[in-house]
């Protein structure tokens, strides 16, 4: 069974689960004990999960003032399992501040604040519970023949787009070098990336494991888990 490290965050269990239901196994690393090298090494895939803003002078921006930090230690932390794991090819999957700190490991910036930075755009922070049943913010257009177009489209779904919750306040702004977008919402924020040229790297903008029990994104983490080494 495939191994899937996860970076820690406070409300892991719909990660958890979500990988589970996938079939996998997930493994929260311990920050202080387990070193990126080491994880890397033993895992068989990379998840990247939800939590505060990164550090805005890693990408060369002084901070907004709604900046709200994550764990101290947790960019640096996260920015090292990422470069390890595209180092030893191992699929990764990056969700809300994971698609964040995935584009800025890859030289990427931020918007660091879409009310104040992004005229007209949609409520992308909807205050609801995350367990609710697909509880929708708002739809997100898929780039064809892109990895997230394959894994989304099924039989109620034939690709072009998907409805989405929505829980972050930022957003990509400037894409690292290499990252192409996937998927947009309609105001023209960026809600899903990957790396064409790596087997398996896709982060996406909103919180597909809130879903695990309904199974709307199964199909992501099945696919995911479906590329992780055994
Ligand atoms: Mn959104």
């Amino acid at each position: 069974m495939a191994v899937i490290a996860i970076a820690p965050c406070q409300k892991l269990h719909d990660y958890e689960e979500s990988v589970r239901r996938a079939g996998g196994e997930p493994w929260v690393l311990d920050t202080s004990t387990d070193r990126p090298e080491e994880a890397i090494r033993a895992a068989g895939g990379l998840l990247l999960a939800g939590g505060g803003d990164v550090r805005p002078e890693i990408y060369g921006a002084a901070p907004h003032p709604s900046y709200h930090a994550a764990e101290p230690g947790r960019d640096e932390y996260e920015i090292e399992l990422i470069k390890r794991a595209l180092d030893a090819g191992l699929p990764l999957f990056a969700i809300c501040r994971g698609i964040q700190i995935l584009n800025v490991a890859y030289g990427g910036t931020l918007v660091q604040d879409i009310p104040s930075e992004m005229a007209g755009a949609l409520e992308h922070k909807l205050d609801v519970p995350p367990n609710e049943p697909f509880t929708i913010a708002h739809e997100v257009w898929l780039e064809k023949d892109s990895l997230l177009a394959r894994l989304a489209s099924d039989a109620d779904n034939d690709g072009d787009s998907r409805q989405v919750n929505s829980r972050h306040h930022q957003a990509v702004k400037t894409l690292g070098g290499g990252l192409v977008a996937v998927a947009t919402a309609p105001d023209g924020v960026i809600e899903a990336v990957e790396d064409p040229t790596r087997r398996f790297c896709l982060g996406v903008q909103w919180h597909p494991e809130n879903f695990y029990r309904t199974g709307e994104f199964r199909s992501l983490f099945e696919g995911f888990v479906r590329a992780c080494k055994i």
